[in-house]
């Protein structure tokens, strides 16, 4: 059970949605953890706000692993709804042709953000038959019904749990865009859609319980109950989720199964943009190609997306992305310089308490409900202690590769050191790594004693290699041309 060496004092807690409390983290068996997020619809671009919450979400995947849990993780990918459906229609082409393109950048983007892979990555085309058994659970049971068109409905009068989750009094009426989208002839206002009926130019299914294309909500209840089980351990989202969206998730499938859905619910706060939730519809969002192509590097945009607490909202804006660029930066270039540090002296007898209180201040931070703000500064404040002493040359290089090993541990959470793109790129052409890795360091050096000519000059000789160079203020990045043109 004890998978690793930080399991031992894992004292989790986390803030339960549903509850509203504090609690600490139990998963239902020992030493596993079931995790299901909302992922994306993808009828166009996510942008770097819908990116906020699949970091947030990846922190915790990472948090739970580094504490030595063994975890399970499923996004789901929505790929058929309203409006991918609307879109397909008015470019008259097949639902999956939209959706392709969009799924490819999304991917790519979660690459290069550091998002671990998921377990799973369901996607709701896939997973009708699993909806179709609920939906007739359900209808069974009689929390569901059928209106003329072919539709079903959830009843939301026959279920006086609903409204738990995001507070609501059960009478209040269902307000907003959704409400016309689902109206198909429903007996109560507040009822929401299952299943859709067939509509002509719309795409359909041919089920049990007749032709038609699910409503958006069952989607994550089949998937995540498919494969987490019936109860898993937690669900987490954006805070735009937690009503309608999880409140039907919780809804329907208690209803179905008689049992919890998930044990705990998590939600992350808006990324702002001028001070107003940055969203597609206003039209003021950024992608995070668009991010990249500023020059900002992927790792510094995952640094913005995380440096702040999930539950508290984020102002995004050039001046965050400039200041997590000067992050990454500094524990990059202490990373560096303890790499390349040696010195033939006794080993310093003081470096294992400061290592040791760094660890355990990160750890108490992040078991306290995720709180990466103050996990972030006790790293930093490592970092400052260790430039000092190499500084003033007080390290062995044992001491060094100790300080070193501490704060790649404490990456493993973070994931923002490190060059960005190798991860996920081929290996180059057999001997010319060697090269390649020589060429690259070469240019550097020539960049930074401004040398342009002989910068370009091997920033030609790379590219006949087949390694793109790109000048960022992280500074320079690489990548195979080949990965690139593919991407
Ligand atoms: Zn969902």
């Amino acid at each position: 059970m004890a998978r690793s060496p930080h399991h031992v004092a894992m004292s989790l807690r986390l803030r339960n949605t549903l509850s509203g409390q504090l609690e600490p983290f139990q998963p239902l068996a020992t030493g596993r953890v079931g995790v299901y997020s909302c992922g994306p619809t993808v009828y166009g671009p996510s942008h770097v706000g819908n990116f906020r919450s699949y970091v947030f979400a990846d922190l915790l995947v990472r948090y739970l692993r580094w504490s030595g849990y063994q975890v399970t993780w499923a996004v789901n990918i929505t790929d058929v709804d309203d409006r991918i459906i609307r879109d397909a229609i008015e470019r008259e082409m097949p639902i999956a042709k939209l959706t392709a393109p969009h799924i490819e950048h999304f991917l790519d983007d979660w690459r290069r953000l550091r998002l671990s892979e998921p377990d799973v990555r369901p996607r709701a085309t896939e997973h009708i038959p699993q909806m179709v058994d609920l939906i007739e659970r359900l209808l069974e049971a009689g929390h569901a019904y059928r209106t003329e068109d072919g539709s079903v409905f959830f009843r939301i009068s026959s279920w006086p749990g609903y409204g738990r989750l995001a507070r609501i009094d059960p009478s209040q009426q269902r307000v907003g865009e959704r409400v016309v989208a689902d109206d198909y002839g429903k007996d109560d206002v507040r009822d929401f859609a299952l299943w859709k009926g067939p509509k002509e130019g719309e795409p359909r299914w041919p089920t049990r319980i007749g032709p038609g294309r699910p409503g958006w909500h069952i989607e994550c209840s089949a998937m995540s109950m498919h494969y987490l089980g019936t109860t898993f351990d937690l669900h987490t989202g954006g805070i735009d989720l937690v009503f309608p969206h999880h409140e039907d998730e919780i809804a329907q499938s208690e209803a179905a199964t008689g049992q919890p859905l998930a044990r705990t619910w998590l939600h992350c706060a808006h990324l702002q943009l001028g001070g107003e939730k940055m969203a597609r519809r206003t039209g003021r969002f950024d992608t995070p190609a668009d991010v990249f192509h500023r020059g900002y590097s992927p790792r510094a945009l995952r640094y913005a997306l995380l440096a702040a607490h999930y539950r508290a909202p984020v102002e995004y804006s050039d001046q965050s992305l400039r200041q997590a660029s000067a992050a990454v930066e500094r524990l990059s270039s202490c990373l560096r310089s303890l790499d390349e540090y040696t010195e033939l002296r006794p080993d310093d007898a003081s470096l294992p308490v400061v290592l040791q209180a760094a660890h355990r201040a990160f750890r108490e931070a992040m078991d306290d409900d995720l709180n990466v703000a103050a996990a972030l500064a006790s790293a930093f404040d490592l970092v400052r202690e260790v430039n000092r002493r190499i500084a003033e040359r007080g390290l062995s290089t044992a001491d060094a590769g100790r300080a070193a090993a501490v704060l790649r541990d404490l990456d493993r959470v973070l994931a923002v050191v490190g060059p960005d793109e190798t991860a996920t790129s081929p290996a180059p052409p057999d001997g010319a790594g060697h090269e390649i890795t020589g060429l690259l360091a070469e240019r550097a050096a020539a960049r930074a004693a401004r040398d342009w000519a002989r910068s370009d000059e091997l920033r030609t000789r790379l590219a006949e290699l087949g390694v793109a160079v790109e000048d960022t203020p992280d500074g320079q990045r690489s990548r195979r041309i080949t990965e690139m043109a593919r991407g």
